[in-house]
């Protein structure tokens, strides 16, 4: 099954509607030929996506759609030492697989930061020339020493007054390569007594003698992110630049730049402006490009689309759905303050969109034996099954039963547990959509091993038929046939960490990985999906949600991901 991308349900109300609402009604942003709601994605293509940005892509992309306007995938491509092509790709490539498009009005909106360097730097210029920037040659001891603290006035840079021509000849240089990495800064001049500590003269340009992934050697001056993205929300006319709360401290700078270029006529009302939301945090997972990166590196994980990595290419091998984290990131709704998701809500989320969706398929993920001694050795008796249960337009599964079978190992014992309701000598059980059979014994090996499982069965007892309910059996197990079956390796992955919040308050996070999160076993699948092309969903009756493996399954050498397993009473006897 593949995901349809089925639209997204309205959005629940929340403080940022809200806002767009109130503009809206003010007509703040009503302008021609434009949407009342301009939104952009700005990631930096320094690595992967994770499950935090497909919130942020949800928020931006969800509430463009809901009010009928745009949104803009901007990479913010400022810092060319760490970024790639190989990451700019990848990004694309999410967004769209999320189900989102940039492409509006038959334009496409993809932007790069970096094709405002041009643009940016002759603002620069305006704002040294109307006295709001300086150029500076303190070290950077200096400087951070300047800023002061956070309850104490900075002090004014030596050369914070000297005469804006004299700015412009050196930051003139600066581009012209005159100087060497560190030496010459381009500051904007606010305020040092400010209680924020971002508008106490920022860097806004720094000299960097950095290949650019697309601007390769043009530039060796670079604009910092507070000068940047400011300006290229304004250049790309965004009305609500909406991003995560650590940036909050950064508004009032965002506002002062986008103020003054207004001011000396650079740029015209009505502005963008910042609203701050809660940045997801989840439970047992890690949302740091760095960190990842780290795991990657490492070789903590098989790469970055390693599938119990949470960037949004792991989650996706692993089985996820586009409509399940759009599911996830609804449920889990836009706020103010920043809280902790469980990571069973992203599991849940799965299983709803998969539930109504997956066909349904049997599995056997550790196959054991089962003989059943009074079975005609060559027959073969014909069973069937639904695709899905609820709907029956889905189809049947046709198969066959026969004397020699495969089963779950887990579903016999030879000391039954308490509450234990399956397989163990003088137990009966029915096998799943064929007889119920009554376990009559077992072979070993050497060691002890359970090496095959014996029982009779009930030739009367068949599912779909009167006679079976004659039987009141508490157990019923799935099974597989060899002539109804083909051999798959199944990959069955838990959590990568074992601690609920693996890098919180700067703890090493790599001691909190779960040494034993991906099991992988031999097993074998209904012979009904043994062509099953690369990426299909399926349920795997009794085991959970399932996915063929996006890089390594093909017919003939199958491979599937556990996605998470079933909510189901199942798993708890
Ligand atoms: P990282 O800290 O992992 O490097 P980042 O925030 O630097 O991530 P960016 O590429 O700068 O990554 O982020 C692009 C957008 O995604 C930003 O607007 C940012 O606010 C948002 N974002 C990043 N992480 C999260 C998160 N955990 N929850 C919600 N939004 C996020
Ligand atoms: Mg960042």
């Amino acid at each position: 099954m593949t995901d349809k991308n089925t639209a997204t349900p309205e959005p629940i109300s929340n403080f940022i509607r809200s806002k767009i609402d109130a503009d809206i009604a003010a007509g703040k942003y009503t302008r021609d030929g434009l949407p009342n709601v301009i939104t952009r994605f700005p990631p930096e293509p320094n690595g992967y996506l994770h499950i935090g940005h497909a919130k942020s892509i949800c928020v931006n992309f969800g509430m463009a759609q809901a009010y009928g306007g745009r949104c803009h995938l901007r990479f913010d491509d400022t810092n060319p030492e760490k970024e790639s092509i190989e990451y700019v790709n990848s990004i694309q490539e999410t967004v769209k697989w999320l189900g989102f498009d940039w492409v509006s009005n038959g334009t496409a909106h993809l932007h790069y930061a970096s094709d405002y360097f041009e643009q940016l730097y002759v603002f620069a210029e305006q704002l040294i020339q109307a006295g709001y920037a300086f150029v500076d040659d303190s070290t950077a001891d200096d400087i951070r020493e300047q800023r002061g603290q956070l309850h104490q006035a900075g002090t004014e840079s030596p050369r914070r007054n000297r005469p804006a021509s004299e700015s412009l000849d050196l930051f003139r240089r600066m581009k012209a390569g005159e100087f060497a990495e560190g030496t010459h800064v381009l500051r904007a001049k606010i305020d040092m007594a400010s209680h924020f500590m971002t508008m106490r003269d920022p860097v806004i340009y720094r000299i960097r003698y950095a290949h650019h992934h697309r601007t390769g050697d043009a530039w060796c001056i670079y604009p910092l992110y507070d000068f940047t993205h400011c300006v290229s929300d304004a250049i790309e006319q965004i009305t609500h630049s909406l991003c995560t709360l650590e940036f909050e401290n950064n508004r009032p700078l965002y506002n002062w730049v986008l103020n003054r270029l207004v001011e000396i006529g650079a740029l015209a009302q009505p502005l963008p402006e910042q609203t701050e939301f809660a940045r997801l945090n989840l439970t047992y997972a890690i949302t740091s490009k760095r960190k990842l990166l780290q795991l990657v590196t490492e070789g903590k994980v098989d790469g970055w689309d390693d599938p119990r990595m949470m960037t949004l290419v792991g989650i996706r091998r692993r089985g996820f759905t586009p409509a399940s984290i759009r599911l996830f990131c609804e449920r889990i709704g836009v706020a103010k303050s920043d809280s902790w998701i469980d990571m069973s809500t992203l599991e849940q989320a799965v299983r709803d969109d998969l539930d109504a969706k997956a066909p349904r398929a049997v599995a056997v993920l550790k196959p054991l034996r089962l003989i059943l001694d009074n079975f005609p050795t060559e027959h073969a008796e014909p069973c069937k099954a639904p695709v899905h249960p609820h709907f029956p337009e889905m189809g049947e599964r046709q198969f066959v039963l026969t004397r020699e079978l495969w089963i779950e190992q887990d579903d016999f014992q030879i000391e039954p547990v308490k509450g234990f309701f399956r397989l163990f000598v003088g137990n009966k059980v029915r096998l799943r959509h064929g007889f119920v059979i009554e376990c009559t014994g077992f072979d070993t090996d050497a060691q002890g091993n359970v090496t095959a499982v014996h029982a009779d069965y009930f030739a009367d007892s068949k599912s779909g038929t009167d006679g079976s309910n004659n039987y009141k059996v508490k157990g019923n197990i799935h099974w597989l046939s060899d002539a109804s079956s083909v051999p798959a390796e199944i990959r069955s992955y838990d959590r990568l960490f074992h601690d609920e919040h693996p890098d919180a308050g700067g703890k090493d996070f790599l001691a909190a990985l779960n040494p034993d999160s991906k099991h992988i076993t031999q097993g074998f699948v209904e012979s009904c999906i043994a062509d099953a092309p690369a990426e299909t969903h399926y349920q795997f009756e009794r085991n959970g949600y399932f996915v063929s493996d996006r890089v390594d399954s093909k017919p003939g050498a199958l491979v599937f991901n556990r996605i998470v397993g079933l909510k189901d009473a199942w798993q708890k006897k």
